[in-house]
């Protein structure tokens, strides 16, 4: 290959071809609308693309992390939001690792064809916030059945999807060695379950973001459905977060290239003071800054997606990545607000919106501080902080 030429051009450019059929006004009009882009998920599902970390034997297209980052990456770059649907890129994971060979069989081909959409994935609860290990939801076995009890709070996509990961203590607490362990991971089946024992309240929120409050009240999930070995579901969560962080980390150098297009592009049109506004060092210095920091979180996120795909240790990779490109994208999002002036405020030319979507990452899925933390105490070796 040509140094300095693109190994992903096919797959980025497939993506603008579809994402051409979903400009920006329809991203502006259902976040208007506090809608879901439906259609657009369809089309991505359809194509196949939401299927691209699925094995072939599967049915899936059995893509590497790398290529299917860069799906999630070039759908913000052309001006919409991946936070819609990348569940469904990751969350299947959980099944593909430590699932039964039954589970897999069952749900696997039907997630990789779209029949079935698994978009979710229950963790964060109100009490216990960061904290997961102390987390209050049960699930009790009572013969073949599994009752589950508890809240969860921020759960997303719920009402697009007809699986959900649930994390629940089936082990006390004070019951067990370390804290991590008594922990289960289920596939809930959304469809039976929600109106039976399970409650969803969506929650109002700057985004449009479909995400909710979850009430277990003796919920029943069959035994069959508890995913590997009971009590390990929190080793089995986190195994799963490369790949997310990894995944996310390119949705934000996605958006981070976004902002920088559109504000060079301003920059050099808007005549104040009879030059272009991106003459002046002041307004060029803070493009240029986020621009080379896009740059670099990029070289992160693909070390991770290397690293990934060699089935390598990628913890520190993949957390800095996503500290990297979401400090990046905020960065960007900025620079390209300010230099705007007050048409950066204005819904007709989506950066607003694309600042709010982009604000997020700086908290979910794991908060920045969180980052830190793991990178202090992992990467580092310096005393444990909590
Ligand atoms: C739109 C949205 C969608 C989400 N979707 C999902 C989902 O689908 N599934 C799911 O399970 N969760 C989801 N979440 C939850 C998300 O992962 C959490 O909000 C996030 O992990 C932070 O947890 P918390 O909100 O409870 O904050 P807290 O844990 O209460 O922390 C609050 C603040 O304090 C800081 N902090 C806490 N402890 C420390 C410490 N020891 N040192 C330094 N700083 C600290 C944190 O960094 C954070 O900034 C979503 C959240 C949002 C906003």
């Amino acid at each position: 290959m040509t140094p300095g030429a693109d190994p992903y051009h096919d797959i980025r450019e497939a993506i603008r071809d579809l994402c051409g059929g979903f400009p920006a006004a329809y991203f502006r009009e259902i976040d208007e609308q506090r809608g879901y882009p439906d259609a657009f998920v369809e089309a991505l599902t359809k194509a196949g693309w939401l299927a691209a970390l699925i094995p072939q034997e599967y049915g899936g297209s059995g893509l590497t992390l790398a290529e299917a980052s860069v799906i999630m990456e070039e759908i913000n770059r052309c001006g919409g939001n991946s936070g819609a649907c990348h569940g469904q890129m990751y969350n299947m994971g959980t099944l593909l690792r430590h699932g039964s060979d039954a589970q897999k069989r069952l749900y696997l081909p039907k997630i990789a064809s779209g029949e079935l959409r698994l978009q979710s994935m229950g963790v964060t609860e109100p009490t216990t916030g960061t904290d997961t290990t102390k987390i209050r939801t049960t699930a009790v076995r009572k013969g073949d059945r599994y009752v589950v009890n508890g809240q969860k709070v921020w759960i997303s996509r719920v009402l697009h999807s007809d699986l959900m990961i649930l994390l629940a203590r089936t082990t006390p607490i004070d019951e067990v060695r370390k804290r991590s362990e008594g922990m289960s991971i289920f596939v809930v089946d959304l469809r039976d379950a929600i109106g039976h024992g399970l409650t969803v309240r969506p929650i109002a929120n700057m985004v449009n973001h479909e995400t909710n409050e979850l009430f277990f009240d003796n919920l029943e999930i069959p035994a069959e459905n508890l995913i590997g070995d009971e009590g390990k579901g929190f080793r089995y969560i986190l195994d799963g977060l490369n790949a997310e962080r990894t995944l996310i980390a390119a949705e934000c150098i996605g958006d981070g290239y976004w902002f920088l297009d559109r504000v060079v592009a301003y920059a050099k049109e808007r005549i104040v003071f009879g030059r272009p506004i991106g003459q002046n060092q002041g307004v060029q210095f803070p493009i240029a800054r986020a621009h080379v920091n896009v740059e670099a979180a990029n070289l992160m996120r693909f070390k991770a997606c290397a690293l990934f795909d060699a089935h390598q240790p990628c913890g520190a990779e993949a957390n800095m990545a996503k500290l990297l490109a979401a400090d990046a994208s905020w960065e960007a999002a900025n620079a390209c607000l300010q230099f705007h002036g007050g048409y950066g405020f204005a819904a007709e030319y989506d950066i607003e919106r694309k600042f709010r979507e982009t604000r997020l990452y700086q908290v979910a899925p794991i908060s920045t501080n969180l980052i830190l933390a793991y990178v202090a105490e992992h990467v580092l070796g310096l005393p444990r902080s909590f």
